[in-house]
């Protein structure tokens, strides 16, 4: 390779706002045949905001808000950041919660006034042996069914509310699966979020259900990446939370969204520095030119 053709590359790269660690990424470009693309801050803005509260029979909707708020207060997940936010906005102000825990992917839990507050996945409320009564079961599916995340707040032993979040994709994210397509490249959406809302989410910017992967604990994405691989795929991955950074460094090509977190930038071999995924498109499709270029 001749180190002017790749600067050349690399120039360009930077007007397109793509950011290359070193020549050497180039090489991986050329084999991807699958890009692996997170959902939440990647395919979606990832600024949530809070919709609808439902609270079961007998449950004070401003009492929900107000404890599942104080507990999301303490963490800086999206959802946390979009139901703490809409408490405080709404409340004035919310309590303090003690002995506050996040577990990873599934959702955080807090003592509030005296009452044990859980706030997140279903999967997590079960293990707090909290069942949802069947008119929130409705209100959670319904609400999947549209692409948003159903979060569960339960207290004192029952499951109380569903709070509805949600994010937007982002105006270019169909248009940059549309172009990954046509590089001759096979998306995949990979998310830790419910099912039916990853697969709204992949209907509106033209993944297949098939090549939808949810409900993925954060510590299991780099194991998606690693079976693909297994199959002999060669893969590309885009992320942009703390949660990618494995998969982003175990893939063959790492895509960092320069929106996401500095884990993720770290991690990655490529940084889309506006977070806009045609970006990654033209970074494979701009590797691939320099490379032929060169050779
Ligand atoms: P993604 O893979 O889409 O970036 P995460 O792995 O961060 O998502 O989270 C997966 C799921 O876990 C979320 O969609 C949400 O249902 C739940 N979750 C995680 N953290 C929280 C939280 N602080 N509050 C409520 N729900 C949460
Ligand atoms: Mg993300």
């Amino acid at each position: 390779a001749t180190p002017t053709a790749l600067l050349v590359g690399t120039g360009r790269g930077a007007q397109l706002g793509i950011l290359i660690k070193g020549p050497e990424v180039l090489e991986s470009t050329r084999r991807v045949d699958t890009v692996v693309l997170d959902k939440t801050g990647t395919i979606t803005t990832g600024t949530m905001t809070l919709g609808a509260v439902h609270v079961a029979e007998g449950t004070d909707r401003v009492e929900a808000l107000r404890l599942a708020g104080a507990v999301e207060n303490a963490s800086q997940h999206p959802i946390a950041r979009a139901i703490a936010d809409a408490a405080e906005r709404e409340l004035g102000d919310v309590p303090e919660a003690g002995d506050f825990a996040t577990t990873n992917g599934l959702g955080v839990h807090g003592v509030v006034d005296g009452h044990a507050v859980v706030v997140g996945r279903e999967a997590l409320a079960r293990e707090w042996s909290l069942t949802l009564p069947d008119e929130l079961v409705a209100a959670k599916e319904a609400a999947e069914r549209n692409g948003s995340t159903a979060v569960i707040a339960g207290w004192d032993g029952e499951a109380r509310a569903v709070l509805v979040v949600s994010d937007e994709v982002k105006a270019t994210s169909a248009e940059a699966v549309r172009r990954m397509r046509s590089l001759g490249l096979r998306p995949v959406l990979l998310t830790g979020d419910n099912d039916a809302v990853a697969r709204a989410v992949a209907t509106q910017v033209g993944i297949e259900p098939a090549d939808v992967i949810a409900e993925v604990l954060p510590e299991d994405k780099v194991a998606v990446v690693e079976r693909l691989q297994s199959e002999g795929r060669v893969v590309a991955m885009v992320g942009d939370g703390v949660n990618d950074a494995a998969a982003l460094a175990c893939a063959d090509l790492g895509l960092a969204m320069g929106t996401g977190t500095d884990v993720a930038i770290e991690a990655g071999d490529l940084t889309l520095v506006r977070g806009d995924l045609t970006a990654a498109a033209d970074a494979i499709r701009l590797s691939r030119r320099t490379l032929r270029t060169i050779q």
